[in-house]
């Protein structure tokens, strides 16, 4: 008896600290929960019974409903099944995986690709390949939670620079000398939508002999005339060393991805564990990617309507009284604090608009934001009434405190 109440009390005492820190969460309305979805991800979406507008997916493109992407992707379950039976290396490589990486390089104009199971693990296993105990890392301080952790399981010593400030990277690089280094950027930013400044990241790289990479998670599919990403936006000759980017978000289907030189592609095939130590995407998974990229490449409007979408959304929130601005199909809208903006984002959903409230830790404490995304299918008309609607609730928010609302 004596003893099992020992055991017990030993039990609740490893469970507190879980509970005080859920506790904690709750009270400063950073607890975080699942909307369930009863419908495919597109324009709009299922939740609740309701039909809710959706204002916060990254599919792009719509690209994970589309007609011809399931049927291309059913014919090659078909054929080839659903799982892959094993890692890239061992038994889980197909035709198919061999056919979206020459897709993604031809689609970035690199030597050669690698898909990952995952942008988070290619981001991890990049990172941390090239990156050892000697080398140092300057890191733009809104990279993606990813890179971060590529960065931290390198052992690199980690330099963090004032968010796209070209000026500072450059004293940091100064101030941090090295034999092997990397500079590291989101191209599109996750939570601000702007846009890296790559032709001084790629000159600055250059210069100090360091390697430069980005991350394109939100680039691809989405900036540049063809939606090919921030090389072809800012028309450059040159490119990163390295390009990572996903097929989760504008491609709609799943993996993340590495272009660059045919050397660097090796490399990583022998030595990235996230790479090697996992079973790789099923052949439809890739199959879906590989249908995404060709309809991007084949039928330019797509991408053209959602960049005629976000200058038309920008255009009707500054007619809202929402100073906004983006290139990107994010469009924040900072609240500041954190209980107002999940009550803003629970009007907007009582109205019909499935609009994430983003917190802490993903943004700094007190930037608590509404991150509005856009895809190619919303229509004019949609956007116009989500425009009025956000900018109704947010000056109503407004008048009860002095806080300042503008996107950044
Ligand atoms: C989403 C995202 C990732 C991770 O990609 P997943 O395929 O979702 O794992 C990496 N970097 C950035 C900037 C992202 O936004």
């Amino acid at each position: 008896m004596g003893a099992e109440k020992i055991t017990n009390t030993n039990t609740n005492f490893k469970w507190n600290f879980i509970e005080n820190t859920l506790e904690n969460l709750k009270e400063t309305n950073l607890y975080r929960g699942m909307n369930e979805l009863n419908s495919a991800q597109s324009a709009h979406v299922n939740f609740q019974g309701k039909d809710l507008l959706m204002l916060a997916s990254n599919s792009y493109l719509d690209m994970s409903n589309d007609p011809q992407v399931k049927i291309y992707t059913k014919n090659i379950i078909d054929e080839y099944g659903v799982g892959s039976g094993g890692s890239r290396l061992t038994t889980g490589t197909t035709s198919i995986h061999k056919q979206l990486e020459s897709l993604l390089a031809k689609f970035k104009g690199t030597e050669a690709a690698l898909v990952y199971n995952t942008g988070y693990m290619a981001n991890v296993g990049v990172i941390s390949t090239l990156c050892s105990k000697d080398a140092i890392i300057f890191s733009d301080e809104l990279n993606h939670a990813s890179i971060i952790d590529g960065c931290r399981l390198s052992q690199a010593k980690i330099v963090v620079y004032r968010h796209n400030d070209m000026n500072d990277l450059e004293d940091k690089i100064i101030a941090n000398p090295c034999s092997r280094g990397l500079i590291v950027s989101d191209a599109v930013f996750s939570m601000d939508g702007d846009i890296v400044n790559l032709s001084r990241v790629v000159e600055i790289a250059e210069k100090y002999e360091l390697f430069s990479m980005i991350d394109e998670a939100h680039a691809t599919g989405v900036i540049g005339e063809r939606g090919l990403g921030t090389v072809e936006h800012y028309h450059m000759d040159k490119k990163p060393d390295i390009t990572m980017g996903t097929l989760s978000k504008a491609i709609g289907s799943e993996g993340g991805f590495v272009c660059g030189k045919e050397i660097l592609i090796e490399y990583l095939k022998n030595k990235s564990r996230s790479f090697i130590f996992s079973t790789s995407l099923s052949p439809a998974v890739m199959a879906s990617s590989i249908k995404a990229i060709e309809l991007i490449l084949n039928e330019p409007q797509r991408v053209q309507a959602l960049q005629g979408n976000i200058q038309y959304f920008c255009q009707c929130l500054r007619e809202s009284g929402i100073e906004a601005d983006s290139k990107s199909s994010i469009i924040p809208i900072v609240i500041g604090n954190e209980k107002k903006v999940m009550e803003i984002s629970k009007e907007l959903f009582e109205q019909g608009y499935y609009i994430s409230a983003i917190r802490y830790p993903t943004v700094k404490k007190g930037s608590a934001r509404l991150r509005v995304t856009l895809m190619s299918t919303h229509t004019k008309e949609e956007l116009k009434r989500t425009a009025q609607t956000i900018g109704n609730i947010v000056n109503k928010y407004k008048g009860v405190t002095n806080e300042l609302y503008s996107t950044i």
